[in-house]
């Protein structure tokens, strides 16, 4: 079995620059398991046929939504933690790899400027970490009638997030964005103040390192402030940008990230690493506590020490693999520096896409990056024609785009990410862009 998922790993590897980068057909309807054993050759066919009928996530030509790649030392650190099949939700189930987990977190924490004593959890994905963090705000303000502050370009998990810890839709206020697509921070103060006084209780104000749409960074120095004086509690949702805060000019584009309660992060997008990978950051890990601890009998014959921490108190998760290793194995075996040059090789392409694409006189670009993400369309033309550039692009199985909305308008979008998208890569894509727009 070992030989054969080897010699699968090396041929999918090898495969990946020439693989079509998007190429799907309606779902097989499989049957369910036999009785009598089956053959792991035939159902590793099975398995690598289901696999190659997929957007190509994992290639270089892979720039829609958030391309991450999956690093093989992160998909190996995943195989051997699940392999000895520890179990983390109590720390002393297996206290040394709760606390290589818990040097990851700490050492994001100081990556972001958070204070000593600052801690959080790896979670499957961003939408759980902001879940934890939201119900975190919740329990540590504890308003009769609180009121949530997003703008219109805020990740849909918050939303999901808030219904889940039992809010109400008209509890999300929606606060207008300015001209370049940032929360509004003048008037964000203004609605919070007057909430306040028509009975309302502001508790939580969410600030986006890097949106969804366009990769836009409110402006959380500013947002930090307001959440200062006024008590709210401050998220930052950086599931997208956070990443950029290992390179200078990200550090220095998400400035006041260092002053939120809690800030969710996307390894998954922005560290290159296999699917299933979030994490919180929290300035109080006795936030997190307070809002998820539930005792029960069964339990008592858990030690519950201070630290390693115990992750169920984290989140809404009991039982929970090792998940530290795809993180640990990873940072340590490649050095933090080889992910700060990557990602900052990620922010000069993208430039190069923005420089490239506004000297096309055919295409509008309406935005300025702040980090990987490009939007543009047709100049003087309808959605349905840049929808059709969008599938003429997306034939090419070159490269594989999405697309999204501003102002009303359809735009494409193209964001460069993953570490296997080389400069090369990059300049096919122009070059199919600008072949297509003539
Ligand atoms: C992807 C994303 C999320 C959600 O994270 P998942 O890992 O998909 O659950 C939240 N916020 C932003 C800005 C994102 O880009």
């Amino acid at each position: 079995m070992m030989a054969a998922t080897r010699d699968f790993a090396a041929e999918f590897l090898e495969g990946l620059p020439t693989a079509p980068a998007s190429r799907v057909t309606a779902a097989v309807k499989y049957d369910g398991p036999e009785e009598t054993p089956g053959d792991f050759a035939e159902l590793l066919e099975t398995f690598k046929s289901a696999a190659r009928n997929a957007v190509e996530t994992a290639g270089p030509g892979y720039l829609a939504y958030f391309p991450a790649g999956g690093l093989v030392s992160s998909a190996l650190g995943e195989f051997l933690s699940l392999l000895v099949n520890r179990f983390t939700g109590v720390a002393s189930m297996a206290p040394d790899l709760v606390a290589m987990e818990d040097s990851v977190i700490r050492w994001l924490c100081r990556e972001f400027g958070l204070p000593d004593g600052a801690g959080g959890v790896i979670t499957t994905g961003g939408s759980l970490a902001t879940l934890a963090a939201v119900v975190a705000a919740r329990e540590s303000r504890t308003p009769e009638n609180g009121t949530i502050y997003v703008t219109e370009h805020t990740h849909l998990s918050v939303a999901k997030a808030a219904r889940i810890a039992g809010l109400r839709a008209d509890q999300l206020r929606m606060v207008p964005v300015t001209e370049d697509q940032r929360m509004d921070a003048d008037v964000a103060e203004e609605l919070i103040t007057a909430d306040r006084a028509a009975g309302r209780e502001p508790f939580l104000i969410v600030g986006t390192a890097g949106s969804t749409s366009t990769g836009t960074i409110d402006p959380l120095d500013a947002l930090a402030g307001i959440a200062e004086r006024h008590g709210l509690w401050f998220h930052v949702d950086g599931a997208y940008g956070g990443g950029f805060q290992l390179t200078e000019r990200g550090r220095a584009k998400l400035r006041g990230v260092e002053r939120a309660d809690s800030i969710t992060i996307d390894p998954h997008k922005t560290m290159f690493l296999a699917y299933g990978t979030g994490v919180l950051l929290v300035r109080d890990p006795a936030t997190l506590r307070t809002a998820h601890t539930v005792d029960a009998t069964y339990l008592q014959d858990l030690q519950r020490d201070p630290w390693p921490p115990d992750y169920c108190d984290f989140g809404p998760e009991l039982t929970r693999e090792f998940r530290g290793l795809r993180m640990w194995l990873p940072l340590h075996l490649h050095g933090v520096a080889a992910f700060r040059h990557a990602l900052d090789q990620k922010l000069d392409l993208a430039e190069d896409v923005h420089r490239e694409l506004s000297a096309l006189p055919e295409v509008d670009v309406p935005l300025k990056p702040d980090l990987t993400v490009n939007v543009f369309r047709l100049n003087g033309a309808g959605d349905a024609e840049n929808r059709r550039l969008l599938e003429s692009i997306n034939a090419t199985e070159r490269v594989f785009l999405s697309s999204t909305r501003l102002r009303g308008d359809y735009l494409l979008r193209m964001c460069v990410l993953s570490h296997r998208t080389e400069p090369s890569r990059v300049t096919e894509a122009l070059a199919i862009v600008r072949s297509l727009v003539r």
